[in-house]
């Protein structure tokens, strides 16, 4: 007889690996580990030679008639009985998966915190972090002991202070390790290991919040959402509002709304840049409930946040791309700040937009989804006039304060009066000068994309490339090397040319190194600083000049485009932009917008405070409607323009879009593969509803050492561009070839 009716069953895990393999793998479980295990918990199996730590997307109790016993190995260790990925993180990873045409385990693996999945056995996971905690165990009384001095510090620094951690304890007392070790021999003191938190935000406490008395047309908007919310239903807003415009102020208080309705919310942004500064306003208005997801937080800082958030301990989240899958509870309301900003979308695999992710979110938990920015982009604009989003407006600054007066400075009179390109037209300069004249502050932005400065040889015309890559080095003066930025290969200047061996080596192009040189020479008692992705790698040099600038201890920021972005600064008066023309030359259907978005933003920084801002704008192409759009601050009309445009030559949004990069280290493999691959589409497209482009090398024709060719695929009808990409590619791997150098991009936002 059997007791209690049955013996334990075995059962089998479906799991997915982090790595770039498109299959699921099915292991035995054995009877402790059937009881235990969920989906979404974490497996460490065996995959060929290797261990890996898997997730758990299903869990069997037969096996798939495609399976035999002998076919499927033993799990080894069940990391998890709690799941890691709760059911609604792991349904919406099986979407980003579906839809993106990305591996499953990638796309789990980028929903959790870093260090979740050590590739190698014995790896640790991430765990909290201990701390040693020391407090009184007996009140003091000092007659009864014989103490020494220190002794008796510690003790009357714990008898202030209450429980201490060890290492305050230490420097606030002045006493040695030794002084506590004795201590807690006499029993006088614990000493206890704690989970501490990680706080990103602990420097946060003496900021301010400010709330305002909502202008009417903020009211209008805010009442808009708040009657969705309330509803409990998915709704989808875009909030088009002139920078100034008070969005900011409708996030938080739509995000309080959420709260209050026992919900919770979550706020992504796009930059790092700016998420430190917003998101301590944020813990300003809503104290400690806020968790931030960025990924310049230390790996422990962000494994503490992202628990916060899955025990319930943190209800609002604030974070970039990644911060869509943070695992929060019974979610109402998500805002998507400046959503038309690339930085959403991921560059490598799991290829995913994290606004549309967001919307799918928002969709399956019956929550609200605002879209918000100043120049939404054309996707967004376009489905807002469909009827898929409702459109909802905020087309004057706080205050009536006037908007930004920008003017084309034509770079080709310039250069017919000096007879050579100049950097700085005299406008520019004077207006700098004039502004600091007047106490007030610039910002100097280059658009530095595809654009710096590099060194030439005047003899024979050569530059120097990178090794690995299709581009030139980029000369950085401070360190006196030359660097690739794009896989950080790094040489010495070269003192002759590299190909003549002579020595008429030049330096062409200007960086931002250069600019800020350039304005120190003219203006010697200028004050000037810069900001640019070298100086970003440190966060706190970062911060510190922003810091400076916003206190007036600096006249003129020189930069690039992310000082367009968020930053709030009252004083300064005046933008210019020292070349917009790389930007808009650039190989790519959207080039027109992000010039477009770029101006606006930046025009948007000038003249926040009480006096008009303006901005003057240096191009060679002063008749671009990209550029006479953003000058007379009509988007609606930029719209229609760039609309015609894109219907027109047939891009988004009127096709989907989807790219196949083939790249590796061998050029005749890459060009047959691609060229194999175009046969296989051909192939699968029998109703011709499929438009095929390529293969051609990429405008990055190398990389990292790999050759890449490109291939697009267009169609108005989505489901049929899936059907043949999917067909074309499950044929070239029947046919032999290596998926692995096959990246399949679904709607892809640079075609570069
Ligand atoms: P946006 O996000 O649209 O660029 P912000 O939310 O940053 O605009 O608002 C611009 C400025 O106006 C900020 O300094 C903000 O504090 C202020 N502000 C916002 N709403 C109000 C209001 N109702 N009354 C007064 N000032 C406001
Ligand atoms: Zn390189």
């Amino acid at each position: 007889m059997l007791i209690c009716g049955s013996v334990a069953k075995t059962s089998y895990a479906e799991v997915a690996v982090p790595l770039h393999v498109y299959q699921t793998f099915t292991y035995r479980l054995n009877a402790e580990q059937s009881m235990e295990a969920k989906a979404g918990s974490r497996l460490v199996v065996p995959l060929g030679r290797t261990v890996v730590t898997s997730y758990i997307v299903d869990i069997l109790d037969e096996l798939p008639l495609s399976l035999t016993e002998t076919d499927i190995k033993d799990a080894q260790t069940l990391v998890d009985t709690d799941p890691v990925c709760n059911p609604e993180i792991l349904e919406l990873a099986r979407w980003v998966a579906d839809y993106y045409a990305c591996p499953l385990g990638e796309v789990i693996k980028a929903a959790l915190p870093p260090g979740m999945s050590p590739k190698a056995r014995g790896a640790s996971f991430a765990k909290p972090k201990l701390r040693r905690f020391v407090r009184l165990r007996q009140p003091l009384d000092s007659d009864e002991e014989k103490l020494g001095d220190a002794q008796r510090r510690a003790l009357a620094t714990l008898e202030s202070n209450g429980p201490m951690a060890l290492q305050s304890l230490l420097k606030t007392s002045g006493v040695s390790a030794a002084t506590i070790t004795s201590l807690e021999k006499k029993a006088l003191i614990e000493v206890s290991l704690e989970a501490v938190r990680r706080d990103p935000l602990s420097d946060s406490l003496g900021i301010k919040s400010e709330v305002h008395t909502l202008t009417t047309p903020q009211e209008s908007v805010l009442t808009q959402i708040e009657q969705q919310m309330n509803s409990g239903t998915y709704s989808a807003f875009l909030l088009h509002g002139v920078t100034g415009s008070g969005k900011t102020e409708i996030y938080m208080r739509a995000m309080n709304k959420a709260l209050s309705l026992g919900r919770s919310a979550m706020m992504l942004v796009p930059e790092i840049a700016l998420t430190p500064v917003f998101s301590r306003r944020l813990r300003a208005r809503f104290g400690d409930q806020v968790a931030i997801f960025h990924s310049s937080l230390q790996k422990g800082e962000r494994f503490d946040e992202w628990t916060r958030v899955k025990n319930g301990d943190a209800r609002v989240v604030i974070g970039t791309r990644s911060a869509v899958f943070a695992p929060v509870k019974n979610l109402g309301l998500i805002v998507v700040d400046e959503e038309h900003e690339s930085s959403y979308r991921q560059q490598e695999s799991p290829y995913y937009n994290a606004r549309d992710v967001a919307i799918v979110r928002a969709q399956k938990e019956s929550a609200t989804v605002v879209l918000g920015s100043a120049t939404p982009s054309l996707e967004s604009f376009h489905n807002a006039r469909k009827g898929k989003y409702t459109l909802l407006n905020l087309p004057e600054r706080i205050n009536a304060r006037p908007m930004a007066t920008a003017k084309i400075i034509d770079m080709r009179t310039v250069f017919a009066r000096h007879g050579k390109p100049r950097v700085f037209s005299d406008e520019l300069l004077d207006a700098i000068r004039e502004t600091r004249e007047r106490g007030e502050q610039s910002i100097i932005l280059l658009n530095r994309r595809g654009y710096s400065s590099f060194i030439l040889c005047r003899s024979c015309g050569e530059t120097v490339q990178c090794p690995n890559c299709d581009v030139t080095l980029t000369y950085h003066r401070s360190e006196r090397v030359i660097v690739c930025h794009y896989c950080n290969h790094r040489e010495a200047v070269p003192r002759v040319c590299p190909s003549c061996g002579k020595k008429y080596i030049y330096y062409v192009g200007e960086g931002t190194e250069q600019l800020e040189e350039m304005l120190t020479l003219l203006f010697p008692a200028l004050r000037v600083a810069r900001i640019d992705r070298d100086t970003t790698a440190r966060r706190k040099v970062f911060e510190q000049s922003l810091a400076d600038f916003s206190a007036g201890k600096i006249d003129t920021l020189v930069g690039t485009q992310m000082l367009a972005k968020g930053h709030d600064f009252p004083n300064v008066t005046l933008v210019g932009v020292v070349s917009v023309d790389v930007g808009l030359a650039l190989p790519d259907f959207r080039a027109a917008e992000r010039t477009f978005q770029l101006i606006t933003q930046v025009a948007g920084r000038a003249g926040r405070g009480d006096r008009p801002g303006r901005v003057l704008i240096q191009t060679y192409h002063p008749y671009h409607y990209a550029l006479r759009h953003a000058c007379a601050q009509d988007y609606e009309s930029f719209y229609d323009e760039e609309l015609r445009y894109r219907q027109n030559h047939s891009y988004p949004p009127f096709v989907a879009l989807a790219s196949l990069l083939v790249h590796g280290p061998d050029l005749g493999r890459v060009r047959s593969d691609s060229l194999e691959l175009r046969k296989q589409l051909d192939a699968a497209n029998e109703e011709r509803k499929c438009r095929m482009l390529g293969p051609a090398p990429a405008p990055l024709s190398r990389l990292k050492g790999e050759h890449r060719f490109q291939l697009l695929i267009k169609s108005r009808n989505r489901k049929e561009l899936r059907r043949v990409a999917d067909a074309a590619l499950k044929n070239a791997v029947d046919g032999g070839m290596n998926l692995r150098t096959v990246n399949l991009e679904i709607d892809p936002v640079s075609i570069m």
